[in-house]
């Protein structure tokens, strides 16, 4: 039954109890033909939708109506929630005054808005180690993107930020950061590098991709500008993500989406083509008939989180991360990556309680002498562990880690029998101790 799950024709697995954790329940499956528990350990790539959250969507569907182009009561009903579960989610985000969320398929497709929207002749500072979807938006929108090398430890970031943006001639200025890689899962000094963008007149955005499952994100209390997340990643299902922070750019700018909804008045102009004004606000970038069931199921999950504290939530990942590190550092031919690794350590407790510490929790690791790629393949096949593999969408820091230097995926630098990828394993709410 093994081999038929690999090949795909085994049964589809049956749902067992849920898995409550601090109130959460995270939905657990059974894999290989119901023998083994499933672990889940790639909540970094998607996380399973909470049972609460699939509940509340299930009790509005009969409800379900257009939004903002209706009087009837369904629209009506839909139009309200679908405004509710924006202030919910900026009152998730701690939005200041004047900030407003715009509802996004993703984080990709939040940056790429906001890539949209920038002034002309600005440029966008990024570190080398970013997800391609904070890398790549800003050149494909006529931007210029300035890359910043890898820093080595949080403190180096800041520096190298400094020492870019006291460089730069004036003009319009953007920076982008990570709050939590995605390959190492380190935490970024986003505080540090918020008060350096300002200090310089540029302004910053968060991916929170990886931070806003774990941490909270107050876009207030980090000084940043905006926040840009996946609904995917935070226990609701696919299809809806978050930009959320300042609107003056964002009004400026053309939206992002011709069509209905973003337009306040259209008509024929004189010269035969059309004249239009569009709308401020939100809409203004949510043309089209808006994905409310992903908006709902977002922040549903953001209220969820919420009650269950953040607090809690980060104290048990913590541990479970430790345990985590503390397993493979007993395995002498693994290396876990790590790029502000020369900071670790360096506290009273063990290594594997600095490295946690200094975490979401995510971790890739490489294993001398295998393939990660077969690796990962065995954990799935023999064990029902469920990883991934590869290069995360970011060959610039894998390439970096694993030495093939520049985002060189080829097969140059790495040592002999070892593949320039890695195995992540990525935890999250519905992670049990036993995994
Ligand atoms: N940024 C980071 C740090 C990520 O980990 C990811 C997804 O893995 C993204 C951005 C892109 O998210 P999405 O694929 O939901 O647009």
């Amino acid at each position: 039954s093994l081999s038929a799950h690999v090949s795909g024709s085994a049964a589809v697995p049956a749902l067992p109890e849920p898995l409550p954790v601090l109130g959460l329940d995270v939905p657990a499956p059974l894999v290989t033909g119901g023998e083994l528990p499933y672990a889940a350990l790639d909540y970094a790539a998607s996380a399973p939708v909470l049972r609460s959250v699939w509940d509340e969507v299930a009790a509005y569907a009969p409800y379900y109506g257009s939004v903002h182009r209706g009087a009837g009561y369904l629209s009506q009903h839909s139009t309200a929630l679908f405004e509710r579960s924006r202030a919910t989610v900026a009152r998730f985000l701690g939005c200041r005054e004047g900030d407003e969320v715009v509802f996004t398929r993703s984080t990709t497709d939040s940056l790429n808005l906001l890539a949209s929207a920038l002034p002309a002749g600005t440029r966008v500072f990024v570190f080398e180690t970013e997800h391609h979807a904070a890398l790549l938006p800003w050149q494909s929108a006529g931007a210029t993107t300035v890359f910043l090398d890898a820093p080595r430890s949080p403190r180096e970031a800041v520096e190298t930020l400094e020492s870019a943006l006291s460089a730069a001639p004036d003009g319009p200025k953007l920076v982008c950061v990570t709050g939590a890689s995605n390959v190492t899962g380190e935490i970024w000094p986003v505080r540090g590098l918020a008060a350096t963008a300002h200090r310089y007149g540029a302004r910053i955005v968060l991916d929170a991709a990886q931070l806003v499952p774990h941490r909270p994100v107050h876009i207030g209390e980090l000084g940043v500008d905006w926040v840009a997340f996946s609904g995917h990643k935070l226990y609701a299902p696919f299809g809806a993500g978050v930009l959320a922070g300042r609107t003056d750019w964002l009004h400026a700018a053309e939206p992002y989406l011709a069509g209905g909804g973003a337009s306040r008045k259209v008509a024929r102009g004189t010269d035969g083509g059309v004249e239009v004004e569009w709308q401020s606000g939100p809409a203004r970038h949510e043309a089209g008939s808006p994905n409310m069931i992903g908006a709902y199921a977002v922040a549903s999950a953001c209220r969820a989180l919420s009650e269950a504290g953040f607090a809690r939530l980060e104290a048990r990942e913590v541990e479970l991360t430790r345990r985590l590190l503390a397993g493979l550092d007993e395995v002498p031919q693994v290396e876990v990556l790590s790029l502000f690794g020369d900071d670790e350590g360096t506290g009273t407790g063990s290594r594997a309680e600095a490295r946690a510490a200094c975490r979401v929790g995510v971790v890739s690791f490489v294993v001398a002498g295998w393939n990660s790629s077969h690796l990962a393949a065995a954990l799935s096949a023999e064990y029902g562990i469920g990883v991934r593999d590869g290069l995360f969408c970011a060959h610039p820091l894998v390439g970096a880690l694993l030495g093939a230097g520049g985002g060189d995926t080829g097969g140059c630098g790495a040592p002999e029998g070892q593949s320039l990828n890695a195995v992540r394993v990525s935890l999250g709410a519905g992670t049990p101790e036993e995994h």
